[in-house]
């Protein structure tokens, strides 16, 4: 965790890029089709407060206001400059800015990373660097924000007034995005581009909107991360719910996220893990993203799992029935004392079961009756209400009612999304919804899926905030270091496995003891004073698949066992590669059969030091089915990477099995865990494969080790 400092940096100057009380626009333009028109016309027509000083170098009025041949010349203070200028001047730009004392550039200007100019993007920074000056972008739309009245862009207009705050890492998205905020009734204050995140990251504007005022909801739109971990301290210091949408989970999507904002995508399942472990909550798509960040922006978190589904349409109730299990808040029947209540507000033929069917003759009275009913009562913990518009009613009267309901209800902590499923009178009676603060959707799916997002925000914030004390590792990183050092002066970039077993065993995990043998008769004493059955294995970092090079025996039961195998190993290992520089043969114990799993880690490009969790042996082939979260892991999380593999059930012990010691696996996955994020320097791969489960109370031994080192340390 950085400290404070760290924390009061990283936001020095956002206030006065992100809500600057003067503003200069640096390329503003009198010829309608230019960027430099448009900003400047955007920013005076949203009805920005403060000053705004064109910049031009020929002009003396621009648009009808006094222009400034350099921002040097201007008289007041200027908070912030949208610059749009040709790349190639924005260097020099910069500088004038920071001798002027502006605190934040908004360079929309592109031509920098996103074409392979790199080098000119540093050096705007560093210019920019120089006098403290924060950059946004370059290669953005620009900063929009109702609530400071600036539509400081060139999208077209300030998005519909609301509560989400939007930080996209696509330009194009943000405009239009803000279009259609007004087609969908979703309220913004903010959308921020980001571009090419050359200074301010996402993690800073998330920080830093966790802190505004008029926003509930952080809505995120990613396509890489240069450094993941600053969003997962940044998501895990939020007291916002934080949404995001990671573009490019594809193979192909990817490459082209890549290629697009000219930072590495991470790999989709890595992102996953790295949301769900900063308390962030993760939208499908696009359309998804706005219902999530509506109900998000608007509601509370659902405190438990009970949820209530309200309707006047058995066939929309069904259906809503459906996406509850499909978002995993299956329907459970509302508690008796509930359904007596309903039943006051519906016909004989309608079911207070849940969902609560008031049928289609059921006018506002009924649903004001049972609105108040069910959010008052505590076994209800968020509240579905469905309405299909009928002959009978009339929406807007409805939607009427139900606000009122709610009001006098007077519950404030329980969550209600809503549908309303008709035409044209629905979509005016959701736009009265929203108004009053309650997200409302067209069909009955996305209510039950907004509905789980303030579940899964919930659910999420408290296994992201537990802090279960972790064991004392005391000198193990020393040990581990040492161990890495003298293979690297061999010249060796990947540890044999006894050095790998080494450092596994500095950090307390479980491994079979190992010992290298140089010749026959070592191998044959090493085996007496370990005891039959021993396994011999080839010993070469020119040989990391051992039984593929026919270098491992195992069940060696006897001395001439040994010696036979000794051997066999050594002859094989030759015919596999004749020049293979081989240090000897590891004698060590055999462990009795478990079920097999994988234990690994990565070091992901955006996260760092990841670690990976699968069932080995052949379920792996099969199922391909492997789980990862951001390195280290604590107990809790170790724990639901055990869940996340569906077939790990098979641990619980199955068909009259005996169940698996899950306890000390999650331990070892803590260790191991601790082990690469400490070691995340050196440590490009490692994996403990096989790793063998035993029975509960019988622990866990790893097999066999294995540790790639980085190219260079660091
Ligand atoms: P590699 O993965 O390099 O081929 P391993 O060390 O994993 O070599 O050995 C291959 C297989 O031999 C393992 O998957 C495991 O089934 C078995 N094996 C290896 N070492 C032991 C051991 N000490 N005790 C029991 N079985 C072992
Ligand atoms: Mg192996």
């Amino acid at each position: 965790m950085p400290s404070n400092n760290e924390r009061s940096s990283s936001l020095l100057g956002l206030d006065e890029l992100l809500r600057p009380r003067s503003l200069a626009v640096i390329g503003a333009s009198d010829t309608p089709g230019k960027v430099g028109y448009t900003v400047l016309r955007n920013i005076v027509a949203s009805g920005y407060k403060g000053p705004v000083y064109p910049i031009n170098p020929k002009d003396p009025e621009v648009q009808g206001l006094k222009a400034y041949r350099s921002v040097l010349d201007v008289p007041g203070d200027v908070d912030a400059a949208v610059i749009v200028v040709p790349a190639r001047l924005c260097v020099e730009v910069a500088d004038e800015c920071g001798r002027k004392g502006v605190k934040g550039l908004i360079i929309i200007s592109s031509g920098f990373s996103e074409v392979g100019r790199k080098d000119l993007e540093d050096e705007v920074v560093r210019a920019a660097g120089k006098y403290g000056t924060r950059v946004l972008g370059p290669n953005i739309v620009g900063v929009l924000s109702n609530s400071d009245h600036m539509n400081a862009s060139f999208a077209p207009f300030l998005p519909f007034p609301g509560k989400v705050s939007m930080v996209s890492q696509s330009g194009a998205l943000v405009v239009a995005i803000d279009a259609a905020t007004y087609v969908r009734n979703v309220g913004f204050d903010k959308l921020i581009s980001i571009g090419n995140m050359a200074d301010v990251d996402i993690a800073d504007c998330v920080e830093w909107l966790d802190a505004d005022p008029n926003t509930t909801c952080i809505s995120l739109y990613i396509e890489g991360l240069k450094d993941g971990r600053r969003l997962i301290e940044a998501g895990l210091r939020a007291t916002k719910p934080i949404v995001a949408l990671k573009a490019g989970v594809s193979a192909h999507g990817a490459a082209a996220a890549a290629s697009h904002t000219g930072s590495l995508a991470g790999a989709a399942a890595v992102y996953e893990a790295a949301f769900e472990q900063a308390g962030i909550v993760q939208a499908a798509d696009l359309n998804n993203l706005f219902d999530r960040s509506l109900a998000l922006s608007l509601q509370p978190p659902m405190r438990g799992e009970n949820l209530l589904v309200l309707t006047n349409g058995g066939g929309v109730g069904v259906l809503a029935t459906d996406s509850a299990e499909r978002v995993g808040l299956p329907l459970k029947f509302a508690p008796a004392d509930l359904q007596a209540e309903l039943r006051k507000s519906m016909p004989e033929f309608g079911s207070a079961k849940n969902p609560v069917d008031l049928t289609g003759m059921a006018g506002a009275d009924w649903y004001y009756g049972s609105v108040k009913a069910c959010l008052t009562h505590p076994w209800v913990d968020g509240l579905v209400i469905l309405y299909c518009e009928t002959s009978l009613t009339v929406p807007m009267e409805i939607a009427g009612t139900i606000h009122r309901a709610i009001v006098d209800s007077g519950v404030k902590d329980k969550p209600v999304t809503i549908a309303f499923i008709g035409g044209e009178q629905s979509a005016k009676a959701m736009k009265g919804l929203m108004e009053n603060g309650l997200p409302a959707y067209d069909v009955p799916d996305k209510a039950v899926n907004a509905m789980a997002a303030l579940n899964e925000y919930a659910h999420i914030r408290t296994l992201a905030r537990d802090e279960s004390p972790a064991d004392d590792l005391g000198a193990a990183e020393a040990a581990a270091r040492e161990i890495i050092r003298s293979a690297r002066a061999y010249g060796r970039l990947s540890l044999t496995e006894i050095e790998a077993k080494q450092v596994f065993a500095a950090y307390g995990l479980p491994v079979t003891k190992t010992a290298l043998a140089r010749w026959e008769d070592e191998a044959v004493a090493l085996a007496a004073g370990m005891g039959f059955p021993v396994v011999l294995k080839v010993v070469s970092p020119d040989i990391l698949h051992k039984s593929d090079a026919g270098g491992v025996k195992v069940n060696i039961r006897d001395e001439t066992g040994v010696r036979d195998a000794f051997r066999i190993i050594m002859k094989n290992a030759r015919a596999f590669k004749a020049d293979a520089d081989i240090l000897g043969i590891a004698v060590q114990e055999m462990a009795p059969a478990g079920l097999e799993v994988i234990l690994g880690s990565i070091n992901d490009s955006s996260f760092g030091p990841t670690m990976m969790f699968g069932l080995g042996g052949i379920l792996v082939e099969l199922l391909r089915h492997v789980t990862f979260r951001v390195a280290p892991v604590n107990r809790v999380l170790a724990k639901i990477m055990l869940e996340k593999i569906h077939a790990a059930r098979i641990t619980e012990g199955l068909r009259g099995e005996a169940p698996r010691d899950r306890e000390a696996l999650a331990g070892v996955i803590e260790r191991y865990s601790r082990m690469v994020a400490d070691l995340g320097d050196e440590v490009a791969e490692s994996d403990a494969n096989p790793t063998l489960l035993y029975e509960v109370g019988k622990g866990v031994k790893i097999v066999d080790a294995r540790i790639i080192l980085k190219k260079t340390s660091g």
